[in-house]
């Protein structure tokens, strides 16, 4: 049994083909891979990481906003970056 040498073989969505999925168009219509998951990870990069829900203080913020979201703010931070050194403890000892 030898190996394949097209092992990222997908098939095109459009044309329904099966193309070398190492590259970024398919070699028979020319359409784009991933084209949707490509664009659903821009819109998210758009939008934020919605992993990380951090407050955003907007620039059209009143002033007491502004002064009440920091704090709040900061504090988010420190949770999340306690959140990343908890998890990194329990891979750390997890072995
Ligand atoms: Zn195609």
């Amino acid at each position: 049994m030898s190996a394949s040498p097209s092992t990222h073989l997908k098939r095109c969505t459009y044309c329904e083909q099966w193309t070398d999925g190492a590259k970024e168009y398919c070699e028979h219509c020319g359409h784009e891979h991933d084209k949707q998951h490509k664009e659903e990870v821009k819109k998210r990069t758009e939008r934020g990481d919605p992993r990380l829900p951090i407050i955003q203080v907007q620039s059209h913020d009143p002033i007491w906003l502004k002064i009440l979201k920091r704090p709040v703010q900061v504090a988010q931070l420190i949770l999340y970056a306690f959140i990343a050194f908890l998890v990194y403890l329990t891979t750390v000892f997890a072995h």
